[in-house]
């Protein structure tokens, strides 16, 4: 996983895709986007600022950039999020440098974001060239019940804060529509074959080329 931006940029003929990946906490989204990252490593993961605590197998700058409430407030005074949202009591927010740099570059770029930040996501490019870069996929549980069953399995989260997220689960699942694919995390290498099918799909889209290769 890069964290810097490259000083080479990889193409000054095509704009990178950004890949934005939502859905209630506990479907595996962490899960089947690490493995994506291993396979893709031309992929660059746009670490999150959260002032959430970190968990034990979490690594500062690598998995988010875990801040202070008061550094957070200041990145978002001094405007340098695309997005924030308040989420499970947090908060979460995407730095500018980590998405429209890259995608500038010819880089792709991954986010993990909660529903309420890929709608800003949506709305802060729809007036940018990026705008027919973006695809935003939706990570659904096949049941309920099942979010509940991993969260528990996952053990990260003590009473209090799980019953916030498997409430918060309930309504975030009525965005899907609001995305241009559906996965549903059932088996973890059927998501994942999906999730990179999707990736593919969109490397391939015409809108993201400035110039094909050849010359008429
Ligand atoms: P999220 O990032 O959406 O909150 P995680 O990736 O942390 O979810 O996954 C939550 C838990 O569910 C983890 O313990 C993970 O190992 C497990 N998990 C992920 N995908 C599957 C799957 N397809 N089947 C069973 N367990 C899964
Ligand atoms: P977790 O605490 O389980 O890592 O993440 C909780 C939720 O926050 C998930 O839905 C995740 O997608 C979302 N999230 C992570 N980073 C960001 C971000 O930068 N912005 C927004 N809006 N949500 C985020």
């Amino acid at each position: 996983m890069r964290n810097q931006l490259p000083m080479q940029s990889g193409s000054s003929n095509e704009f990178g895709v950004g890949l934005v990946v939502s859905g209630p906490s506990g479907t595996g989204k962490t899960t089947v986007c690490r493995m994506l990252l291993e396979r893709q490593p031309g992929l660059h993961f746009s670490v999150s600022c959260t002032t959430r605590p970190p968990r034990r197998e979490e690594a500062d700058g690598r998995d988010y950039r875990f801040v202070s409430t008061e550094e957070f407030e200041r990145k978002r005074q001094a405007g340098q999020f695309l997005e924030l949202a308040e989420v499970h009591g947090c908060y979460y927010g995407t730095l500018r440098e980590e998405l429209e740099p890259w995608l500038e570059g010819g880089h792709d770029v991954l986010m993990d974001i909660d529903v309420e930040g890929a709608r800003q996501v949506r709305r802060n490019l729809s007036t940018t060239k990026f705008a027919r870069s973006m695809v935003y996929v939706f990570f659904g549980p096949p049941s309920l019940a099942e979010i509940e069953r991993r969260l528990r399995g996952r053990g990260t989260e003590d009473e209090h804060v799980l019953a916030r997220r498997l409430n918060n689960a309930k309504e975030e699942l009525r965005a899907w529509r609001e995305y241009d694919y559906l996965i549903v995390n059932d088996q973890l290498d059927q998501a994942l074959h999906d999730l990179q099918s999707v990736y593919q799909a969109a490397r391939r889209l015409t809108v993201r080329y400035v110039q094909p290769p050849w010359e008429v």
